[in-house]
């Protein structure tokens, strides 16, 4: 048996190439914690939903585990995979933006950084977009934002409460103005999603940045981080040479936003499917 196997109709024939493949954590036998310098055995990480058992360290992960640790098992059905994204701009950095494209699809096996779908949490059915920073650093370009687009929309059709997990170093530069677009873009969609009065809930995981932060990100009825994941628009090096002042400690941290009453909750690992079944319950009711 293997943890993160699944069930999953959508599926087109290169992404089950990675129903086998490792969670979001390094290869071999055993995981230096980055939190408490321990090494863990993997399996005993992936066990305990790779939070480090020692210090509660919670390591990223990938989208197949983030479903895992959500979804009723095999419930979860993917939407929108047919968008693929394109070089519109025919940008080459230190690499060519297609070659990156083509790296990150053979390493994860996504064609973009997010997938959409809907599922079961515990029986009640929700749409939702989980980000894998894995791919280009879960950055938003045109397909990222056109799946969140899409997904709110199917939402208010088929009248369900939308959850978006994180994990994003912001807008994809590769894309110029395009990826900036999708901040706008995805603004407009949850505003007629308002009008459905269903909820949206917003799970910010590690790290939470740029152009996401700053747009569909911060606008959850709901908004739950994970323990001590990093949530800001830009870094603090860039925020310290701006202001030439030093940042507090803790600055941009999820404990941080939470003292300033940015977010609403942590929550960890362990319990999120619990606590989003619980607001969903009291929430979709109301
Ligand atoms: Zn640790």
């Amino acid at each position: 048996m293997h943890l993160f196997k699944l069930k999953n109709n959508n599926k087109d024939k290169k992404d089950k190439k990675d129903a086998g493949k490792p969670a979001g954590i390094p290869e071999g036998l055993w995981v230096k914690c980055p939190g408490c310098s321990e090494i863990i055995y993997k399996k005993e990480l992936e066990r305990n939903l790779e939070v480090c058992p020692k210090c509660n360290y919670h390591f990223r992960i990938n989208f197949e585990s983030r479903i895992k640790i959500i979804f009723d098992e095999g419930s979860f059905i993917r939407l929108f995979d047919d968008l693929k994204p394109t070089d519109i701009l025919d940008f080459k950095d230190t690499k060519k933006y297609k070659d990156r494209l083509k790296e990150d699809y053979e390493k994860t096996g996504l064609s973009d950084a997010a997938v959409a779908g809907y599922g079961l949490i515990e029986k009640i059915e929700a749409a939702s977009v989980i980000f894998d920073f894995n791919f280009m650093g879960g950055s938003m370009g045109r397909v990222v934002g056109e799946k969140i687009t899409k997904t709110f929309e199917y939402a208010i059709e088929k009248k369900l409460p939308v959850i978006i997990f994180t994990s994003s170093g912001g807008a994809r530069m590769q894309e110029g103005i395009f990826s900036l677009m999708q901040m706008a873009r995805t603004i407009a969609v949850i505003s007629e999603y308002e009008k459905t009065r269903l909820p949206y809930i917003s799970v910010l995981t590690d790290p939470t940045t740029g152009g996401v932060s700053a747009s569909f990100a911060s606008i959850g009825d709901i908004m739950i981080a994970e323990p001590k994941a990093l949530i800001g628009f830009a870094g603090p090096r860039v925020i310290e040479k701006t202001i030439h002042q030093n940042l507090p400690e803790g600055f941009q941290r999820a404990e941080y936003l939470l003292e300033h009453g940015m977010i609403d909750m942590i929550v960890e690992r362990k319990d999120i499917k619990n606590t989003i079944k619980n607001l969903l319950n009291l929430l979709i009711n109301y």
